[in-house]
C-alpha cells in the first residue's frame, strides 16, 4: 500500500497528473489555462445568471482542437527524427462523439490539417460527407450494406477522398457489385485485418483472433484474388486495425503495428501497388487518474508515435517496400478533455450534525457531557488521543441506550457530538492521517446530492466502472475534510459515485442553503453524450461552447439548452396533443375545487412542462 497523504494532494485533485495543463487551480478556483484564464466558477455563475440551471456541459473547443495539433505535431517530429517519407493523415472517429457542438467546431478548427471523418454508419457517413473538407480523408468502417456503400460511392462522386474498409469478404463482394453499376469515380477501398495480437482492458474485444471484426489470412488473399479478377486491385490502398480503445500499454500496439506492417509488405508483394497506407486505429489512452501512482496509462504521446513510427520504418526498410502513409483514428484523445460536466450539489445528508442541534439537557449523562467537553477542548496535538475517547464514548453510550439508560435524545446528542469532534479532528489533523483515519472517514462518509444523471451523463461509469476527475470548482484554499459520496438525482440506487478509499473523494463542509457549491466532472467528451441513456427521462444537460477571442476574453457561444418535459416525453413517441388533452380532460373531471383553481392546476402544470426535468429548488436556495 503505498502512502497516500491526503493534505495538499486531495487540495489538488490531482490536477497536475490528470489535467494537461487545461486547467490550473489559482486562488482557489480551477481555471482554464488559456487567454485571461476565466475561473469556471465564474463562467458557471454567467450561466445561471441567464437562468440556466440544473447541470450544464461546458465544451472548450480549443482543448480538442489543441489534441489534433499534438497528434500532427508529434508525428511531424518522429518522421523528421527518423527521416521517415510516408505522410501522416489522421481522421476523428464519429461514434466517440457525434454531437453538433463537438464536431462543427472541430472540423473548423482544424482546416489547415489533412483531418477528415471516421463513419460507422449511414448517418455518421452522411455527417462526414457534409463536414469533412474535400481532400481530406473519410474513412469508413463498421458492418455494411448496400446503402451504406452506395452512399460511399456517392461521396467519391461528390469529389470525396474516402476509404471504405471492408470487414469481410461479403463486402468487397458488394463494393464490387456497387462498382459494376455505379462506374468512376469510386471509393478506395481498405482491408480490415485480423490481428493475432489482442488488445488489453476493458475494450480488448476490438483486436485478437476472437475479434469482431477483420479478414483472417486467408481471406486476404482471397480478398486480393477477388480485386484482381474484377480489375480493381489499384483501388486497394489501405490495411486497417484497431486494438481497442484506452489501451493502458504500449505492447500490444507495438506487436500490431509489427504484424500489420509485415502483412502490408507482403501484399505489396502480390501485387497491390496501390497500397500505401496503415491506418492503425484509435486507441491512444487518456490519463484519468486523480492518484499519483495510479497512471491509466504507461507511456507518452512521444513513446507512441516514435513507436510507430520507428517499427514501420524498419519493416518497410527490412521488405524493401515503400514506407506507408500513416492513419490515425484517435477518438478517446481528441474529444475527452474537451467537455466538462458541472454539476451543483443540492444538499448534504449528514449536515444535519451541526453544533446548533445539539439537545444538550441542564444535567446530561456524564459521557455525554465528556464528548461535549472534548469537543469544546480538541487541539492539533490532542486531536489523535480525543478521537480515540470519543469513539469509545460512543460505543458506550449506545451500548447504554439498548440497556435503557439513556435516552433519545442523549443518542442524539452522542451521533452529533462524535460527528462533530470527528471533523474537528479531520480538520486539526491535516497531512498527518493514518489508515485507521482513512478507515474512519470511510465509516463517516458524507453524502451529496448532485443534480446530474450518472446514467444520461456519466453512463462508462456506470456501465464499465471507468472513474472520471472530479473536483469542487472553488474553496480550493481550503481543506476538503468530508469524504464523499456522490448520489444523483435518479431514483436508481445505481445512481452513486460511492466512496472508494482507493481512490477517495474529499469534498467541502458547506452549507449549501447558503452558498453555493459545483462540483466538475471533467474529461467527459468522449462516448459519454450519445452513449447517455435518458433513465427516470432525464435528458442532456444544458450546453454551452465556451470560445476565446484574440485578446483571450471568454465568450460563451451557442447554449443549447436542456430538453423540456414535454419535448423528452414527445422523443419517446408519446403525443403531446394527447398528452395535453388528457391531462386537461382530467383536471375538468376532478371533483371538489372551482373553475379558477383549475385553470390555475392546468396553467402550472403547462409552465413544469416547459421547463427541463432537473431539479431547480430544493430547501430554501434558489433555483439548483
Ligand atoms: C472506436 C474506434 C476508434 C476510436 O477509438 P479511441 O479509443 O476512442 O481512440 C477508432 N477506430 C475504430 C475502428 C473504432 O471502432
Amino acid at each position: 500500500m503505498p502512502s497516500t497523504h491526503w493534505g495538499n494532494p486531495a487540495k489538488s485533485y490531482g490536477i497536475h497528473l490528470w489535467g494537461d495543463g487545461n486547467f490550473v487551480i489559482e486562488e482557489g478556483v480551477v481555471k482554464v489555462n488559456h487567454g485571461q484564464k476565466p475561473a469556471l466558477v465564474e463562467i458557471v455563475r454567467a450561466l445561471r445568471e441567464e437562468g440556466f440551471k440544473g447541470p450544464l456541459l461546458l465544451r472548450f473547443p480549443h482543448l480538442a482542437e489543441a489534441k489534433v495539433r499534438s497528434l500532427f505535431e508529434h508525428f511531424r517530429r518522429a518522421k523528421e527524427e527518423f527521416g521517415y517519407r510516408g505522410k501522416f493523415k489522421a481522421v476523428f472517429p464519429l461514434k466517440v462523439n457525434q454531437l453538433p457542438g463537438f464536431v462543427i467546431p472541430l472540423m473548423e478548427a482544424t482546416a489547415d490539417l489533412e483531418y477528415g471523418l471516421e463513419a460507422g454508419s449511414k448517418a455518421e457517413l452522411i455527417l462526414a460527407l457534409t463536414y469533412t473538407r474535400r481532400g481530406c480523408p473519410i474513412t469508413v468502417n463498421g458492418f455494411k450494406d448496400r446503402e451504406l456503400i452506395a452512399i460511399g460511392f456517392l461521396a467519391a462522386k461528390m469529389g470525396h477522398n474516402i476509404t471504405l474498409t471492408i470487414e469481410g469478404i461479403n463486402e468487397l463482394e458488394l463494393i464490387i457489385k456497387e462498382a459494376q453499376r455505379l462506374g468512376t469515380p469510386m471509393p478506395k477501398i481498405g482491408l480490415r485485418i485480423r490481428l493475432h495480437t489482442g488488445g488489453i482492458g476493458i475494450w480488448a474485444k476490438s483486436g485478437g483472433y476472437s475479434s469482431k471484426f477483420g479478414l483472417t489470412s486467408t481471406e486476404l488473399l482471397e480478398a486480393m484474388d477477388l480485386l484482381a479478377r474484377h480489375g480493381l486491385t489499384e483501388r486497394l490502398s489501405m490495411l486497417h486495425f484497431h486494438i481497442g480503445s484506452q489501451m493502458n500499454h504500449i505492447s500490444p500496439l507495438k506487436k500490431a503495428i509489427r504484424e500489420a506492417g509485415n502483412l502490408y509488405a507482403e501484399l505489396r508483394k502480390l501485387g497491390a501497388n496501390n497500397l500505401h497506407a496503415i491506418n492503425i486505429g484509435g486507441g491512444l489512452a487518456v490519463e484519468y487518474s486523480q492518484q499519483e501512482g495510479r497512471s491509466s496509462r504507461n507511456y507518452t504521446l512521444e513513446e507512441f508515435t516514435n513507436d510507430v513510427v520507428f517499427l514501420l520504418k524498419e519493416i518497410a526498410q527490412a521488405k524493401g517496400v515503400p514506407e506507408p502513409t500513416i492513419f490515425t483514428e484517435s477518438g478517446r484523445y481528441v474529444a475527452a478533455d474537451h467537455a466538462v460536466l458541472v454539476a451543483p450539489v443540492l444538499e448534504l445528508f449528514s449536515q444535519e450534525y451541526s453544533e446548533k442541534i445539539l439537545r444538550l439537557k441542564e444535567q446530561n449523562p456524564p459521557l455525554v457531557q465528556e464528548l461535549y467537553d472534548l469537543y469544546r477542548t480538541i487541539t492539533p496535538k490532542n486531536a489523535r488521543e480525543y478521537l480515540h475517547d470519543a469513539l469509545d464514548h460512543m460505543e458506550s453510550l449506545l451500548t447504554l441506550f439498548d440497556l435503557g439508560y439513556i435516552d433519545l435524545t442523549d443518542r442524539a446528542n452522542t451521533e452529533t457530538l462524535v460527528h462533530l469532534i470527528i471533523k474537528k479532528a479531520l480538520l486539526l489533523l491535516g497531512d498527518k492521517p493514518t489508515r485507521e483515519i482513512k478507515d474512519i472517514l470511510d465509516r463517516v462518509q458524507e453524502r451529496y446530492l448532485v443534480n446530474f444523471s450518472l446514467f444520461q451523463s456519466l453512463p462508462d461509469y456506470w456501465g464499465l466502472g471507468q472513474t472520471f476527475p472530479v473536483m469542487p470548482l472553488d474553496r480550493l484554499n481550503q481543506r476538503p475534510t468530508r469524504s464523499a459520496s456522490l448520489w444523483d438525482i435518479t431514483c436508481d440506487s445505481d445512481g452513486e459515485i460511492a466512496f472508494n478509499i482507493d481512490n477517495p473523494l474529499y469534498l467541502h463542509d458547506v452549507d449549501v442553503e447558503k452558498e453555493e457549491y459545483f462540483l466538475g466532472f471533467f474529461k467527459v467528451g468522449a462516448y459519454q453524450e450519445v452513449l447517455g441513456m435518458r433513465h427516470n427521462l432525464f435528458t442532456h444537460p444544458t450546453e454551452a461552447i465556451i470560445v476565446f477571442d484574440e485578446a483571450g476574453h471568454y465568450r460563451i457561444e451557442r447554449i443549447l439548452e436542456a430538453q423540456t418535459v414535454m419535448d423528452v416525453l414527445e422523443d419517446i413517441d408519446y403525443d403531446p396533443k394527447e398528452i395535453e388533452r388528457l391531462i386537461r380532460q382530467r383536471i375538468e373531471e376532478a371533483e371538489g375545487i372551482e373553475e379558477d383553481e383549475k385553470k390555475e392546476i392546468l396553467g402550472e402544470l403547462y409552465l413544469y412542462l416547459s421547463e427541463n426535468g432537473y431539479l431547480r429548488t430544493i430547501n430554501f436556495s434558489e433555483g439548483a
